[in-house]
């Protein structure tokens, strides 16, 4: 109920952010980030009607995967390790979080090894802080050139995470700049690239990132509530 509760209030949020700025509420899809929370939780939500999931460990999204409904979309929306990279390809419908070309060459053996092509987004550090993963604005270009060679990796588009003390106008700002990138990468027409996402937004700053053209947000505590991590 919780859940469900909250996913009523969030929805709501949205719809009021998508026509503030003139957008159709349709064209933004909510990632529900279940990370640290129970498969009981991910089923409230799923009963609601949300398919789109995402967990920022590979480990506990092979385990949710096992015992949720089939018709689940996994996303992997954290920093990918490339060593976790065999346990995962065969379950996400779509990485948000390319941030190195040694990652894209795992994605691309491991993807060509069971005849599939990966669906990731790339992760650029828009507001380059040293401790966030992510392609600097800078070297975008010069990294989608490269992974543009590689014939197991389709690039949906572009992801970020903005600053957690950052104002809405702060965040806007963030999520514009990722949304000049993605043009602009889009106009290059890249081999193996399908510009169509633009994955921003959390809890906090949702609102900004519809403003600034998200089509995806991914959210956890506005529907699951604070996470709790052991010490
Ligand atoms: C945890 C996480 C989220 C969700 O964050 P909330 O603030 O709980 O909405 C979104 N994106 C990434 C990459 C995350 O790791």
């Amino acid at each position: 109920m919780e859940v469900e509760k909250r996913l009523l209030h969030l929805n709501e949020q949205i719809a009021k952010a998508a026509h503030a700025c003139g957008r159709n509420p349709e064209e933004i899809r909510l990632i529900a980030v279940s990370k640290t929370k129970p498969i009981s939780m991910v089923m409230e939500a799923y009963q609601y009607g949300i398919r789109d999931f995402g967990e920022n460990r590979v480990q506990e999204l092979v385990e949710k995967q096992e015992e949720a409904p089939a018709d689940i979309r996994w996303h992997l929306v954290g920093h990918l390790q490339k060593n976790k990279v065999k346990y995962l390809l065969d379950k996400a419908e779509l990485i948000h979080s390319l941030d190195s070309i040694a990652l894209a060459h795992e994605i691309e053996k491991r993807a060509a090894a069971i005849e599939k092509i990966q669906n990731v987004l790339i992760q650029v550090n828009i507001t380059g802080e040293t401790s966030k993963f992510g392609v600097s604005a800078a070297e975008l270009m010069d990294f989608c050139q490269t992974v543009s060679q590689f014939d197991h990796i389709c690039v949906k588009g572009l992801m970020t995470i903005s600053v957690k003390e950052y104002t809405m106008e702060q965040n806007r700002i963030v999520f514009e700049k990722l949304h000049q990138q993605f043009e602009e990468v889009k106009k290059r027409n890249f081999d193996h690239f399908d510009m169509q996402e633009l994955s921003m937004g959390m809890t906090h700053d949702f609102p900004a990132a519809i403003a600034a053209g998200a089509t995806m947000i991914r959210v956890g505590t506005a529907i699951f509530g604070e996470r709790v991590y052991a010490q």
